[in-house]
């Protein structure tokens, strides 16, 4: 198996290289981390807290330092590397509270002793992790889960390796129990290995087409628990309100991450009237102002390059693809002169009347669509397979009610980016977007399963449960 390089998409530099994990290799890791178990599950849970708290004192002193991989490995703006890094080490704080609040150990007197609800570790997990957010997104799986007593093997994006390792790193100065973390390289054959080895869980944050292939590769193990995080086609619908504003929500909604968050607004869904048109043009000219440049350029730039030139190429085949079917094009999907061929503008297409995909553009490109009413935009937003977020700007109560009462999806917002999402809630979407497993604050439920208890210290009183019912 050839090496895997990670690439800085603004300069086409090499971050890191190494070797792929192989099938024995990634065997050996689960059999670590399978021996390492029943060790880790039996400490106090205290103790394992501490050991999270370790890792995240080790982000914290090489914040800066860790923040500069994601971005070079990404090309994300150095204020985005170190946000992510903000949320790796916020994540610590939050698991440990949802931990508690949400799989801690609940006791009820009973008249016999008492009703004891626990929650157990499922064992190992496999975790594996997307490029767009390299440490925040595993980062989400992997903290609850070692919280809840599971071991865990995980692997990196094979675009976002260093960051994997830095992570790798990190726990390593945490001193856990050997083979309690542990990161392995490679590609899709590495994740594939890891897949099909004895785990008892895997946590996925990614594509909607890898999340399918995992509904199916496990529809016969109900004994390996599956969370999916997965893309979206978002409808943000801009109703009313100052246009300026309105446009600012759109833009950032939309082009934030060079459009790489699966919360990102894929389809702006305006009334057909003067305010539609006005606001159409106002995010058209406000998405070209947007600074582009590479992560540590000054002044900062808002967005960065795509992830890689082929990321850039498999976008504009996409676009081209939207305009053969008919749809207008407001701005071009346009490279940048002098730059790498993964830096992009931001890029607008009218779509209104047009038959296109139900599919995610994973880059900066918007598909405006007109309607009549009220109704009709709430028929468009819903018309997805998908439904991760969704977004209302309006000004008017009773619209927002509606939009709450009828959306299909899990993230929505009201007057704010669709992007916007707290660690302290659940963040996870219906259909084609998950599996009804979402992560963030409800991580903590599939990192373990409730065992209910009836427990007396002695087995006496049973017999009087069948007084007078006896043959005598
Ligand atoms: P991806 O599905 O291509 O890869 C994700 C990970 O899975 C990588 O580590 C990859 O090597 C591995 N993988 C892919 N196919 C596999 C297979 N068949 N067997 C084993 N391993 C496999 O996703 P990506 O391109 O890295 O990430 C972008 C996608 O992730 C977008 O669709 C985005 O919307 C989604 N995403 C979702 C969330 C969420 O929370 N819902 C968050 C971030 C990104």
């Amino acid at each position: 198996m050839s090496h895997i390089q990670s690439i800085d998409p603004a300069t086409g530099a090499l971050v890191w290289e190494g070797a792929p994990a192989g099938r024995a290799e990634v065997d050996a890791a689960l059999r670590r981390a399978r021996q390492a178990f029943p060790g880790w599950t039996a400490l106090p849970v205290e103790e394992r807290v501490a050991a999270v708290q370790r890792f995240r004192a080790v982000l914290e002193t090489r914040k800066e330092e860790i923040a500069a991989i994601i971005s070079r490995e990404t090309g994300k703006p150095r204020w985005e590397g170190l946000a992510e890094l903000g949320s790796m080490i916020g994540k610590v704080g939050i698991s440990i509270t949802a931990q508690a609040e949400r799989a801690g150990e609940k006791r009820s007197d009973m008249p016999f002793g008492a009703a004891i609800l626990r929650h157990r570790p499922h064992g190992v997990m496999a975790v594996l992790g997307p490029f767009n957010f390299p440490g925040h997104l595993p980062n989400g799986h992997i903290v609850p889960a070692l919280l809840a007593g599971n071991t865990v093997v995980f692997k990196p994006s094979e675009m976002t390796p260093a960051t994997g390792a830095a992570m790798a790193d990190a726990w390593a100065e945490a001193s856990l129990p050997e083979g309690v973390f542990q990161c392995i390289q490679g590609a899709r054959e590495t994740g594939e290995a890891l897949v099909s080895g004895a785990i008892d869980g895997l946590l996925f944050t990614g594509s909607a087409g890898a999340g399918a292939h995992f509904r199916h590769v496990f529809a016969d193990r109900p004994d390996v628990i599956l969370a999916l995080e997965l893309g979206g086609n978002n409808p943000l619908v801009a109703w009313d309100g100052d246009v300026d504003e309105a446009a600012a929500i759109v833009v950032q909604s939309a082009f934030v991450t060079t459009g790489q968050r699966c919360s990102c607004a894929r389809r702006l869904i305006v009334p057909d009237t003067a305010f539609g048109s006005a606001l159409v043009e106002a995010v058209a000219s406000l998405s070209q102002l947007l600074l582009i440049g590479a992560w540590d350029e000054t002044p900062e730039p808002y967005i960065g390059p795509l992830i890689s030139d082929g990321a850039a190429a498999k976008a504009r085949a996409q676009f081209e693809g939207l305009v053969d079917r008919g749809a207008q094009v407001i701005r071009p999907f346009a490279g940048i002169e002098g730059r790498s061929d993964a830096f992009v503008r931001p890029a607008m297409l009218d779509v209104t009347g047009v038959s296109v995909p139900d599919e995610e553009i994973f880059a900066p490109v918007l598909q405006v669509c007109r309607v009549a009413d009220f109704d009709a935009a709430m028929a468009a937003a819903n018309d997805t397979r998908f439904g991760l977020s969704a977004g209302l700007v309006s000004a008017d109560d009773a619209l927002w009610q509606r939009f709450v009462l009828e959306s299909r999806a899990g993230v929505v917002n009201r007057n704010r980016p669709t992007t916007g999402a707290a660690g302290s809630m659940p963040f996870g979407g219906l259909g084609e977007s998950g599996n009804h497993r979402p992560s963030a604050y409800y991580a903590a439920d599939y990192c373990a399963y409730p065992m209910a208890s009836f427990e007396a210290s002695d087995p006496s009183g049973n017999m009087g449960a069948l007084d007078g019912m006896l043959r005598r």
